[in-house]
């Protein structure tokens, strides 16, 4: 039995080493403090769980459902995209639900990319945009998100070779893990981009609901012409606190998500019919417990970005995502900061570096974090003492 290159040549992991070390020291018998972990803490609202109760007793969603989902659910999604964003979108065509949108977001480089092809792709960032576009054959070219330009790609400069071969252009704001934030400028920039070199963009934007001070995110498919050369990927998951139900969406480009829709038919058949009333449910329902879970994660932030200023790291506080990026102290890479907050204080946050090279030198934390484990948290954070500045780094 031999596995296939494809699969062989993925790269362990980088959290693996870090995983670990938290197992090793469980089994010891020490608390572990987690900050690492981007998966909503609050429970999914009644509301949705009572629809997929009720859907559940229902025989006709006990069968297959059709792949490209129940056109309430389309419909569904085009009317929350028409209040949210004052955008019109043809929910047969422009539309398509998909299982969490990490399987649309992995799965639509088949669609697109072809042995040799690239895809433009952010460093740091979420791991499967590079993935699958490996997975598909192709190579990613990464395009570093630095602090002075406010996290965002800088897309003048690429050579004229890479572009003529580029396919893909990876975009996602809010953004996981700086936090940064896009406005409608940067994205009329990306569509002017985009459509002078027959680039398609996939905009992945799942923190869109969850932000802070009043702020409101906007979407890709707000930009001028945004329909004719892109796609946003979007999900239940942060915006309704339902990660472990496995539902979300790609909108847009028609071409884009009729090939998306076709390769899917091809592989998977569809999202559990009594899911999709939960999502159905969640998007046309009362919004309200999205401001109330804002209020929460926003309380959270604070907390962790004043404790983190304390003891000496640089922080500004985000204005959406569930993530604060934190640049670790002087004399520090982002492993070494990780271990030593593990061994010193038995507190877990995620390196930097594990979401591209261009991450190196700093850690995030997730807001996800339920209260009393967060005060714990803090209390074990205020406490860390530097020593390593006070030792000459060799
Ligand atoms: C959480 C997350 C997703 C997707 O989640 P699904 O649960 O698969 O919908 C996609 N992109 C980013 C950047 C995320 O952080």
């Amino acid at each position: 039995m031999k596995i296939s290159r494809r699969i062989e040549n993925l790269k362990p992991y980088l959290f693996v080493e870090i995983n670990k070390k938290i197992a090793e020291k469980k089994a010891r018998g020490e608390e572990i403090i987690s900050f690492a972990i981007g998966d909503p803490d609050i429970p999914t609202p009644p509301r949705i769980i009572e629809k997929l109760c009720e859907a559940a007793h229902d025989p006709a969603n006990h069968r297959y459902p059709e792949s490209e989902g129940l056109p309430e659910l389309g419909q569904a999604i085009a009317a929350w995209y028409q209040r949210r964003f004052g955008v019109t979108l043809d929910p047969a065509k422009e539309v398509l639900p998909l299982i969490g949108s990490k399987e649309g977001i992995g799965h639509i480089a088949l669609c697109f990319i072809d042995p040799g092809d690239i895809a433009l792709v952010p460093d740091p960032a979420y791991p499967v945009y590079a993935i699958g576009t490996q997975l598909a054959g192709g190579r990613p070219y990464y395009l570093s998100l630095r602090a002075e330009h406010g996290f965002l790609p800088s897309l003048e400069g690429i050579r004229n070779d890479i572009l003529a071969k580029t396919k893909l252009l990876w975009i996602n704001y809010p953004n996981n893990p700086t936090g940064a934030v896009a406005e409608l400028d940067f994205f009329n920039r990306v569509v002017e981009f985009a459509r002078q070199h027959n680039i398609l963009v996939c905009h992945d934007g799942p923190y869109s609901e969850v932000a802070f001070d009043g702020y409101q995110p906007v979407s890709l498919m707000q930009a001028e012409g945004a329909r004719e050369i892109g796609v946003e990927f979007h999900s239940l998951s942060k915006s309704y606190n339902m990660t472990g139900w496995r539902i979300g969406m790609v909108v847009g480009n028609a071409a884009a998500v009729g090939a998306l829709r076709t390769l899917k038919s091809n592989l998977d058949s569809g999202i559990p019919q009594a899911i999709q009333y939960m999502a159905i449910e969640a998007l046309s329902g009362p919004q309200d417990a999205i401001s109330e879970h804002n209020n929460t994660y926003q309380r959270r932030r604070d907390l962790i970005v004043e404790v983190l200023n304390n003891i000496g790291l640089e922080v500004a506080p985000p204005r959406a995502s569930l993530y604060v990026w934190a640049k670790v102290p002087e004399g520090y890479n982002s492993v070494d900061f990780t271990a030593d907050l593990l061994d010193q204080v038995g507190v877990a946050v995620t390196p930097g570096v594990g979401y591209g090279r261009s991450g190196e030198g700093y850690v995030r934390l997730s807001l996800t974090i339920p209260d009393a484990a967060l005060v714990k948290g803090l209390s074990r954070l205020s406490g860390w003492r530097n020593t390593r500045r006070l030792t000459p780094k060799r």
